[in-house]
C-alpha cells in the first residue's frame, strides 16, 4: 500500500464550521469521516485533496432517535456498528440494522460512518487502479465491459459503465424510502429523498450522488413507519467472514392479514445505484404473500436484466433472495417491525 499524499487537515467542532470549511471543488477540499474509503482513495492516488475536513469532532453528528412524528432521524456520523446494535433501528427497521451488521468487518464497523457508507465509491477494480485509465477517471472506455466483470452490474442497458453501488444501507434505506438531509456551506439546508440521491452512470460518469462540494450529510431520517410496516434485508456473499455482496436485496412492505400492502423491493449489486424492482412491486401489490407470488416477485425482479460475460450467475441469485427475503416477512420477529 502506497503512502498518503500531503494534505490540508482541519477539525472543526460543529456541523456549521465543517460546511464553512467545504469547497470549492472536490479536488480542494473533502469531508473526512471515518476515513475507511477516503484514505484507500487517496493511498490509490485515485483521488488527492489538499484539503481533509474532518467531521469527527462534530458530536452534533452522532444520534439515533425516534422524533415525535414517528421518524427514525440518524445523525452522519453514527457508525455501521451502532446501527446494527441499536434496539431503536432493530425493531423499527430491522433490514437497515441487517444492512448494517452485514456490512465489511466488525473493525470497519466500528470506523465506517452512515454518511461515509452512502458516498463511497464503487469497488470496481480498474476504477481503483491507476493503471486503468477508465471512463470514470476521465477516459474512453469502461473496461469491465469486456473486461472481468463477475462482481459488476446486470442492469447494463443503457450504461456506459457497469460499476456496483457499494452501498449496503443504501440498499436498505432505499426500501424505507428515507431521506437525506443536507447543510451547505452557506448555512441553507436542503433534503433529498434516496430516489433523487444516487447517479447512474448515464447520468453521470465522474459522481455517484448529487452532492455539491460544499454540501455535508448531516442526517438521514426514515419516515414515520405505517404501522406494521415490516422490512428484511438478505446479503450472498463468496467468503462468510466478510466480504461484499454478490447480490443483495432489501424489501419492505405492509401486511394485512397474509395481504401484502406497498411493497417495495430493492436490489443491491445489480446496477450502477440500488435498483427498484418496479415490476415485481406491482406485481405483488394486494396479493396474499405466498410462496408462489413471492417466487414470481423474485422473476419479475430480473426482469430487463442484461449481465455481462462474466455475471449470468447473478440472475439466479436474485431471484433466491427476493423471494427468501419477501418470505421472512411473514415470519417470525426478524422481519417485523
Ligand atoms: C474490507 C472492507 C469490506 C467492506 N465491505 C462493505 C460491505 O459489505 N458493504 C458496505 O456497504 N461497505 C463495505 N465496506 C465499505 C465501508 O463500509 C465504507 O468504506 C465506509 O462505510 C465509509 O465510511 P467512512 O465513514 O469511513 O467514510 P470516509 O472514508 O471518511 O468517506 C467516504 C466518502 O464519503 C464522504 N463523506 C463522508 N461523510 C460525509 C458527510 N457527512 N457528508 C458528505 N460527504 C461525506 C467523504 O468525503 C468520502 O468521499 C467495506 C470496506 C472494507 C475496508
Amino acid at each position: 500500500m502506497s503512502s498518503l499524499p500531503e494534505f490540508e487537515y482541519a477539525t472543526p467542532a460543529t456541523p456549521a464550521e465543517a460546511a464553512a470549511l467545504l469547497g470549492p471543488d472536490w479536488t480542494d477540499t473533502v469531508v473526512y469521516a471515518g476515513g475507511m474509503d477516503l484514505l484507500d482513495l487517496m493511498k490509490e492516488r485515485i483521488t488527492a485533496p489538499k484539503r481533509l475536513v474532518n467531521i469527527k469532532k462534530c458530536d452534533a453528528l452522532r444520534f439515533i432517535r425516534t422524533d415525535d412524528d414517528g421518524a427514525l432521524r440518524l445523525g452522519a456520523l453514527v457508525t455501521l456498528a451502532e446501527i446494527a446494535a441499536s434496539d431503536t433501528v432493530r425493531t423499527a427497521h430491522p433490514a437497515l440494522a441487517q444492512a448494517a451488521g452485514l456490512a465489511a468487518t466488525p473493525q470497519v464497523r466500528n470506523m465506517a460512518t452512515l454518511g461515509g457508507n452512502l458516498c463511497q465509491r464503487p469497488r470496481c477494480w480498474y476504477l481503483r487502479s491507476e493503471d486503468f485509465p477508465c471512463l470514470r477517471k476521465g477516459g474512453d472506455r469502461c473496461y469491465a465491459k469486456e473486461g472481468e466483470n463477475r462482481y459488476h452490474a446486470i442492469f447494463t442497458e443503457g450504461e456506459p459503465c457497469v460499476i456496483v453501488h457499494p452501498s449496503a444501507t443504501a440498499v436498505a434505506l432505499s426500501a424505507l424510502g428515507a431521506e437525506i438531509k443536507v447543510l451547505s456551506k452557506g448555512g441553507a439546508t436542503r433534503t433529498i429523498p434516496m430516489a433523487e440521491f444516487f447517479l447512474t452512470s448515464s447520468q453521470n460518469l465522474q459522481r455517484e450522488n448529487v452532492l455539491k462540494p460544499d454540501d455535508l450529510i448531516v442526517e438521514v431520517s426514515v419516515p414515520g413507519a405505517a404501522r406494521g410496516l415490516r422490512s428484511h434485508y438478505i446479503k450472498l456473499r463468496e467468503k462468510q467472514s466478510y466480504d461484499w455482496p454478490l447480490a443483495d436485496v432489501a424489501v419492505a412492505a405492509r401486511l394485512e392479514g397474509a395481504t401484502v400492502r406497498d411493497p417495495r423491493i430493492v436490489l443491491g449489486s445489480a446496477a450502477p445505484v440500488p435498483h427498484r424492482a418496479a415490476k415485481a412491486e406491482e406485481f405483488l401489490a394486494n396479493k396474499p404473500l405466498t410462496e408462489e407470488n413471492a417466487a414470481r416477485a423474485g422473476e419479475l425482479a430480473v426482469e430487463g436484466a442484461k449481465p455481462l460475460a462474466q455475471n449470468g450467475y447473478k440472475v439466479t441469485l436474485y431471484k433466491v433472495i427476493v423471494r427468501r427475503a419477501l418470505m421472512a416477512l411473514a415470519g417470525g420477529e426478524e422481519g417485523r417491525s
